[in-house]
């Protein structure tokens, strides 16, 4: 029954989620060792100047090689990564590789270079400090913390407000930008647009795939390319797929933008090959 409780637990569950909690375990001892394994790599999604159509930056996508099952996305190991506490390691990773790759492009191909990574919740918590680890690397490697933009998601402000803004206010004094990743979804509040120094605001795919004329989703989506204007924040819509959408954005005046339509994400070498003059012709 269910009150014997104990090591007769295991009958309630059935097979299939008996399996699938085995094989979390396994993705997560599996992922313990992804990094010195070197199964983790970054690719680059180029976030694009509407007007002008030319690549105003790029965001830092995480990709995971598993030796058996192949490229895993980021939203079936990230949630595993963040319950086991691996993600703080990982974003370490992440903050590394991608600060090492837009000093390089800086030198390389444009000065003003930035690239934007993800960040999870985690790591601003009080029992780590990852933001203390991310500026004594960037001291230590010689680069400009202007070079990263830092996204987050609006859940992660509504925790330990004082805290959180605390660092990222420290962040954003040594250079970093800020921006609020898939706004409009989680439980958004206006007020942290008041609240918190934002540099960017990117509105969520969910909102911009769905514009049409006349449609909710393409009235929202311009309430809310006015109302950052006017807070003096940038914009970027997510997940563009098709001519129409951006059209409809540029009619807007809404600045940038990133999705399937302009790019996929893509490998250094790919990104490269965007970036160098020569390919411009
Ligand atoms: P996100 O930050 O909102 O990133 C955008 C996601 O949308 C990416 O999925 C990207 O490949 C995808 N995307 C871009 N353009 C289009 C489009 O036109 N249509 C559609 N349908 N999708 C598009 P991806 O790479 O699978 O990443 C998913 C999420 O995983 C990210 O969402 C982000 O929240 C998280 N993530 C990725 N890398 C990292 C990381 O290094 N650290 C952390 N903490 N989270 C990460
Ligand atoms: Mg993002
Ligand atoms: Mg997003
Ligand atoms: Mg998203």
């Amino acid at each position: 029954s269910a009150k014997s409780g104990g090591r007769g637990c295991f009958h309630y569950f059935t097979s299939g989620m008996q399996a699938s909690i085995q094989n979390r375990i396994a993705l997560i001892n599996d992922l313990r060792k992804a990094i010195s394994n070197r199964e983790l790599t970054l690719v680059y999604q180029p976030i694009v100047e509407i007007a002008s159509g030319k690549i105003h930056k790029a965001e830092a996508l995480l990709r995971w090689h598993h030796p058996r099952r192949g490229i895993i996305a980021p939203a079936d190991f990230i949630p595993l990564a963040e319950e086991s506490g691996l993600i703080i390691e990982i974003g370490n990773w992440v903050f590394e590789q991608a600060s090492l790759q837009a000093a390089k492009w800086r030198s390389r191909y444009a000065g003003n270079f930035q690239i934007s990574i993800n960040t999870s919740p985690l790591q601003y918590r009080n029992n780590t400090d990852s933001p203390a680890d991310w500026l004594a690397w960037l001291a230590e490697h010689k680069i400009d913390a202007a070079a990263l933009t830092l996204e987050i998601t609006e859940n992660l402000l509504m925790n330990d407000y004082d805290k959180v803004n605390k660092r990222l206010a420290q962040l954003r004094r040594a250079g970093m930008e800020i921006s609020i990743d898939d706004f409009g979804t989680g439980y958004s509040s206006l007020s942290y647009l008041k609240k918190f120094h934002i540099d960017y605001l990117k509105i969520d795919k969910s909102f911009v795939q769905k514009m049409s004329k006349g449609s909710d989703d393409l009235i929202i989506c311009e309430a809310m390319v006015v109302m950052a204007g006017k807070l003096g924040i940038k914009v970027i819509a997510e997940g563009i797929e098709t001519g129409e959408q951006m059209q409809l954005l540029a009619a807007m005046d809404c600045q940038y933008g990133q999705g399937y339509w302009l790019a996929k994400p893509l490998s250094v070498g790919q990104f490269e090959a965007l970036l160098s003059p020569e390919s411009k012709d």
